[in-house]
């Protein structure tokens, strides 16, 4: 078939550039031109920054024989005979047949059949005497050999040849309309015309003993399409990969020392903290200590703290962030704490009341829900330290001397919302609190504006959690050992995930769980607790459970990371193979709060061994970091980053931050950078910073 090629009109006078048109290309077939043409792809950047999502090794495979296998291989073949085999009536209902036997190596007088169904066209494309590459899984029946539906290119006929097969084989993620053969072959004819230096840089120029050395953007994108081998499409990946990392690290250090630069106040501790400290009801841990005093050394300072206090289930973080608080009242300032829901705002309250309170401290509480002001402190006296929910976001009338701002399980929050609070204040000090368990590996780049405390022992005080995994047909053995721990006095959480596309039918899962529970336990009382329910409701039972009115709290996944309610000793936790590790781990830390030993069972799906494997760990540690580096070897940091970087686009090689190696790299780069230019403004930096920030004038990217 003729094909009509695009003239490359242009090409003759200039060289192809990033924002010509793709029709100023040489050599692209019409046909490929209008199918991107029609989906919008209609220049040449578009192609290239297209960038393949994983690659088929089509290269030769060499001169062995036909091997049937499991895996797809590569041959140069030529047509013995062809033709079209049709069944029934219908027509194109049939099977295109093509004879071959290999073009060289030591193939001599083997054969292979290839066979297309339904594609009776190719009796026109495929003829005797022709050359062809083909690619595709050999397979062997009764000494024959055959490959169905082979990915093919015909030798010196119209595909040039080269570009699908008989190299590393880039494979898209397609848009509808647009074909893998179509964009590769756009991709592969734009390479040809671009000039090796059709980009700039990003990346300083690689030194010579780096890994990287010789390496430019333009060499790394044109190498993660069309890579000669396996060596250089990784280093081309690790490189775009560093060029990605440098960008958002350039964000984050700007961003920081943009804090830091602003100046804050300085808070030391005094005597107030002291008095606190005494009155505990426990020491703390040595773990507390160290971060208390990492979290005083910061407030003191003039400069404006901007910490994370990164710490486990159940490592007491809140005491700590507490005894910080008191740093600011101290000082003749509001602290705020804002928590993600209701539930664990009123604990927190709760909390702040028992311990705050006798120091003559005034703690309101600040939800949608409601407004308690205590002891009727909006009217007389300002409070000293304010509890809420985001609904603290909306109240300029309790909040007007901030000097501290601390926020709870951050993840749940943008990272606009804690800008908006840490702006009520005048660059107060921010501290953050997680119990994700974030491996080591991923903080620089989740938390990299932050500073980083980490609690990293338990307090001795709480029981060990047992932890097993059994078959959800083991359920009616595990409700006899339940009945035992209640009959001793201890509570329980029964809980199932979401396991339905639609919240309603969760709903109807958990409700219809509780009845089945409320049956199976007569003489204890069973509460409901699910997303459906008002503000009010949820409340209300979580108040019958802390006090012992509800014995079994049967609820979807809403009870929050960080619930504390002593006495409960058991969970189950229904459909367990349908959670990440991670938040396994996160939710069985509401059990083992207080001295009692307490018991999580995880049932699985009969028969699911996979799962059953999978959860063994959580079996053998609660180490909530070797949990989360066993999360993140198995499923990658998706889960980790989709939190941190909600609202912003997803890393392209996301997989790549767990080398430390690269990640670290990143941030020397931009450290480096920042220090020879803060705003990035000499030319050297026009496309770095276009690049980072969108265009010339740094917006606002990723507050
Ligand atoms: P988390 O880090 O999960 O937020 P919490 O701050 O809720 O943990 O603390 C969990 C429980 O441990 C609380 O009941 C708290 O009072 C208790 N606790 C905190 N620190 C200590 C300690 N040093 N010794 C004994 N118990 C402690
Ligand atoms: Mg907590």
């Amino acid at each position: 078939m003729p094909e009509e090629r695009a003239p490359g009109k242009f090409f003759r006078t200039m060289p192809l550039t990033l924002d010509a048109p793709l029709d100023a290309v040489p050599g692209l077939p019409a046909r490929v031109l209008k199918s991107l043409a029609k989906e919008g792809v209609d220049h040449v950047a578009q192609v290239v920054e297209w960038l393949p999502f994983r690659h088929e090794d089509r290269r030769q495979a060499g001169a062995a024989v036909f091997q049937p296998g499991l895996e797809p291989v590569c041959h140069q073949v030529r047509v013995l005979k062809a033709g079209s085999r049709f069944f029934g009536r219908r027509r194109g209902a049939g099977v295109f047949e093509a004879q071959v036997e290999a073009l060289a190596g030591g193939a001599l007088g083997a054969q292979l059949t290839l066979r297309w169904w339904n594609m009776a066209y190719l009796s026109r494309v495929i003829a005797e005497g022709q050359e062809l590459a083909v690619f595709g899984r050999i397979k062997e029946f009764k000494g024959r050999l055959s490959m169905d539906h082979p990915d093919y290119e015909v030798l010196g006929g119209e595909d040039e040849p080269g570009i699908h097969t008989g190299r590393l084989t880039p494979v898209y993620r397609l848009r509808a309309g647009i074909t893998q053969k179509a964009l590769r072959t756009a991709t592969w004819h734009v390479f040809q015309s671009l000039q090796p230096d059709f980009t700039p840089d990003l990346l300083p120029a690689p030194r010579a003993d780096s890994e990287f050395a010789g390496w430019n953007r333009a060499r790394a994108l044109r190498a993660v399409h069309f890579a000669t081998g396996p060596e250089e499409l990784t280093t081309a990946r690790r490189y775009l990969a560093l060029e990605e990392f440098y960008g958002y690290q350039l964000r984050v250090v700007r961003r920081r020392r943009a804090l830091t630069a602003s100046g804050g106040i300085a808070q030391p501790a005094g005597e107030l903290a002291a008095r606190f400290e005494t009155a505990l009801p426990f020491p703390l841990t040595g773990a507390q200590q160290r971060c208390l005093e990492e979290i005083r050394r910061d407030m003191a300072s003039p400069a404006p703290m901007n910490r994370l206090l990164h710490g486990d289930v159940g490592s007491g973080k809140t005491v700590v962030a507490l005894a910080a608080m008191l740093s600011a009242v101290e000082n003749g300032r509001q602290a705020a704490l804002m928590a993600p829901t209701q539930i664990l705002a009123e604990q927190h309250f709760r909390t702040a009341q028992t311990w705050l309170e006798p120091l003559g401290l005034g703690v309101a509480l600040r939800t949608a829900a409601r407004s308690d002001d205590g002891a009727g402190f909006f009217t007389d006296r300002r409070a000293d330290v304010v509890i809420g929910t985001h609904a603290l976001l909306h109240d300029d009338a309790l909040l007007h001397n901030l000097g501290l701002v601390v926020i709870d399980e951050q993840h749940k929050f943008g990272v606009a919302q804690r800008a908006r609070l840490i702006q009520k204040g005048r660059t107060p000090d921010v501290l953050v609190m997680t119990a994700t368990p974030i491996p080591r590996t991923l903080t620089l780049t989740i938390y990299g504006d932050l500073d980083v405390s980490t609690i990293d022992e338990r307090p001795r005080a709480r029981g060990k959690v047992v932890t097993r995994v059994r078959p959800a047909a083991k359920q009616d053995e595990a409700a006899k050992f339940l009945l035992e721990q209640l009959e001793q006095g201890r509570q329980a959480y029964l809980v199932y995930p979401l396991i339905e596309e639609s919240e309603k039918l969760d709903v109807t899962a958990v409700t219809k769980g509780c009845a089945d529970w409320a049956k199976r336990l007569p003489h204890f009382q069973t509460g409901l607790l699910h997303g459906r329910m008002s503000t009010e409701e949820k409340e209300q039972v979580m108040r019958d459970f802390r006090a012992g009115r509800i014995d079994v709290l049967v609820s979807t996944t809403v009870i929050e990371v960080g619930v504390d309610v002593p006495n409960a000793s058991v969970m189950f936790i229904h459909h367990a193979e349908r959670f990440g590790l991670a938040q396994l781990h996160q939710l069985r830390g509401r059990v083992g709060r207080g001295p009692h030993a307490s018991y999580c069972v995880l049932f699985v799906k009969d028969g699911d061994n996979e799962a059953k494997e999978r959860l063994a760990i959580l079996e053998q540690t609660d180490d909530g970091f070797r949990i989360s580096e066993e999360d993140l070897r198995r499923r990658g940091p998706g889960d980790l980053l989709g939190r941190a970087q909600s609202g912003q686009a997803p890393l392209q090689f996301a997989e790549m931050l767990a080398d430390t190696r690269l990640v670290r790299l990143a941030r020397r780069l931009a450290e480096k950078a920042l220090d020879a230019d803060p705003r990035l403004q000499a030319p050297r930096f026009a496309a770095v910073r276009a690049f980072v920030f969108g265009d010339d004038t740094p917006r606002a990217v990723m507050q």
